[in-house]
């Protein structure tokens, strides 16, 4: 290799083997310090303010496999795939503006080390959590766990979690199997691993169509269909938050589900309810306050809503 900016040929070089291009030599630039988005080192862990919260699921018990579907009509959303800088921000504004509490299953690759890119992205997997959302781990290469050697997962899991650990200071416990895909020995071992997977029901299939419209239409297909086949009127949603027309399609979700639960709400059927909490989903652990309860606040600030919706509708402008 020749230095470059030096033209000698390599039999001419008599300068120490090292030859260093003007470029190697320009002083590194000094490191970005930004107290929001500095990366916490080991010692000095910038933490958001969690106080209490069950951020990482670690009430529920290791070992279960959650498979997502509900009886009730309670819906939860989950975004997988992220943090990314072009999507996640906004939609974190979507789900304030919208009430929505979620779960994100994150992809360690894009942070947990020092660059800037990574440091916004750390800053990114911080403010989920500070806006009172769940964190659940993706792994780091989202390569499909059954494919895998166990020394192979067992090395992907220690690599997340210690960028996890490093970004929230504390370790995930829940899991989202790339692909969904799991194996009794896959089970097994996130099992040793303390971890709870969670599987969905309702995929919009936002992979695979390309508007927000498409999404929520496959949504209510997919929803209605589970409901005939399996009796299950609610369930665990997957959705990304890498692709704007999924984040497009949460606000037009959450709108029809309202024009929806008007009808139900004159029926006097159960509404659907976009519950805040894994918790809904695994028998024995629902948080504190009951789907009951929860109902009956639903069912009142349905009714407001539904009356504002039928205004609308009269008074067309
Ligand atoms: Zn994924």
């Amino acid at each position: 290799m020749v230095a470059g900016g030096s033209f000698a040929g390599a039999s001419e070089v008599i300068t120490p083997p090292v030859a260093i291009s003007p470029v190697a030599i320009r002083p590194r630039p000094a490191p970005i310090v930004e107290p929001v988005h500095a990366e916490p080192g080991p010692d000095v862990v910038q933490l958001p303010p969690v106080g209490s919260r069950d951020v990482t699921g670690s009430r529920f018990p290791s070992g279960l496999t959650v498979h997502g579907g509900s009886k009730h009509r309670a819906i939860l959303l989950t975004f997988d795939d992220g943090p990314s800088r072009r999507t996640t921000p906004r939609l974190l504004d979507m789900l304030d503006e919208l009430g929505i509490t979620a779960l994100f299953f994150v992809k360690s690759e894009s942070f947990g080390n020092g660059n800037p890119w990574e440091r916004e992205h750390a800053a990114i997997v911080r403010e989920i959590v500070r806006r009172g959302h769940m964190i659940g781990n993706h792994t780091e290469t989202h390569r499909q766990l059954p494919l895998l050697r166990n020394a192979e997962i067992e090395a992907e899991l220690a690599v997340s979690e210690r960028k996890i650990q490093k970004t929230i200071g504390r370790k995930p416990r829940l899991i989202r199997p790339p692909g969904g895909a799991l194996s009794e020995r896959v089970e097994q071992l996130l099992a040793e691993n303390g971890y709870t997977s969670v599987m969905w029901t309702l995929y919009p299939g936002d992979l695979e169509v390309h508007t927000p419209e498409e999404v929520v239409r496959t949504f209510f297909r997919v929803l209605d269909r589970r409901e005939r086949e399996t009796g299950e009127r609610g369930g665990i949603v997957l959705l990304h938050d890498t692709k704007q027309h999924s984040l497009d399609a949460v606000p037009r979700l959450v709108e029809a589900l309202q024009k929806r639960n008007c009808r139900l709400l004159e029926e006097g059927e159960e509404l659907y309810d976009i519950v805040d909490d894994l918790g809904y989903f695994i028998p024995g652990h629902e948080p504190d306050q009951t789907l009951e309860e929860r109902q009956e606040a639903l069912r009142e600030r349905a009714q407001r809503t539904c009356n504002a919706l039928a205004f609308r509708q009269l008074v067309p402008n």
